[in-house]
């Protein structure tokens, strides 16, 4: 096995270029698994863990640009106040030393259904930064993940950046999983409330073959809030529209019976998760919480 190791972006992307088939590696805490099982075996690795570039993080118009190579430990120590959706899930990955390793760009990159990071990045409506030598791309998250473990990265690209707005508001995750700690998600709900777009935003994790958005959900909740005032008055939430709020996002959801749990009882958590968020995000909104 032929290994590059890159030292400058420039040189990243062309070493891609060269070679559309090579692997990238950030982490390695999903590419290393993946080895040591023999469950891939590429003839060449880009090992991107000495391109400085990639573990940067900026703010730019009221967004914050993620570099792909930004660890969920410095999510959390750095970016807790603008990222706070995020900064929630990146606590609940894995344990320290996958914290410390594991990336933004890498779970993005394995685009599995249970990455953590993801709901948190389509609740904020967060875009991906996609680059080659011939140029730069920009896709919106939900459209990044085309099914289990594929997105539409092309041969030539890598993941340069993530875009996230932000927070305007309260943000919140769950995530139900066998234990607390150590496990992957058997679901996940991200919830993101902006004020000052008077918007709401939904991920969900796990119960379905990509992340997936509750949309209907958010419509709902946007027409209760705008109706009936509520992002100027601060009031509280029926009891009615906080329930409907979390039959629409379990409704969203399209989850297959496995070994980590049923179909049946993943959307009855994603309604438990949704109307837990929604009341954590509108107690903090309203100052109560
Ligand atoms: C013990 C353990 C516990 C874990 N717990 C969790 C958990 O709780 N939640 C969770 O979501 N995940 C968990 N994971 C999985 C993993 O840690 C995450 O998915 C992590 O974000 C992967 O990031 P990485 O930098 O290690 O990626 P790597 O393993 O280096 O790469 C992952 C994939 O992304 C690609 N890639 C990496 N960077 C780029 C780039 N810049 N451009 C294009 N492609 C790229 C790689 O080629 C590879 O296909 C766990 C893993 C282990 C081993």
């Amino acid at each position: 096995m032929e290994v590059l190791q890159p030292t400058s972006w420039g040189e990243a992307l062309a070493a891609k270029g060269e070679y559309p088939e090579a692997v990238p590696l950030a982490g390695g805490t999903d590419l290393l698994v993946e080895l040591n099982f023999d469950r891939r075996r590429p003839e060449t690795i880009i090992d991107l863990t000495r391109v400085a570039e990639l573990s940067e993080w900026s703010r730019v118009d009221g967004e914050v640009r993620l570099g792909a190579g930004v660890t969920y430990t410095r999510v959390i120590s750095e970016l807790t106040s603008e990222l706070p959706g995020l900064a929630i899930a990146s606590r609940t990955v894995g344990s320290p030393q996958i914290r410390n390793r594991g990336t933004i760009g890498g779970n993005l990159g394995s685009s599995s259904p249970a990455g953590d990071a993801l709901p948190p990045l389509m609740a904020s409506g967060a875009r991906i930064e996609l680059a080659a030598t011939n140029g730069t791309r920009v896709v919106p998250v939900d459209e990044f993940c085309t099914s289990p473990k594929h997105n539409v990265l092309a041969p030539n690209e890598l993941i340069a950046a993530i875009h996230v707005p932000a927070a305007s508001g309260p943000q919140q995750f769950s995530k139900i999983g066998t234990r607390n700690a150590m496990v992957i998600a058997v679901a996940s709900f991200a919830l993101s409330l902006d004020p000052s777009a008077r918007s709401v935003g939904t991920g969900i994790g796990s119960a379905g073959p990509v992340p997936l958005r509750a949309i209907e959900a958010e419509r709902f909740l946007n027409g209760v809030l705008d109706e009936e005032g509520l992002w100027a008055s601060r009031g509280p939430l029926s009891e009615a529209s906080v329930t409907r709020f979390g039959q629409l996002a379990s409704e969203a959801a399209r989850p297959i019976d496995d070994v980590r749990g049923s179909a049946a009882y993943r959307r009855h958590a994603l309604a438990v998760m949704a109307e837990r968020t929604l009341a954590w995000a509108w107690g903090e909104y309203r100052g109560v919480a």
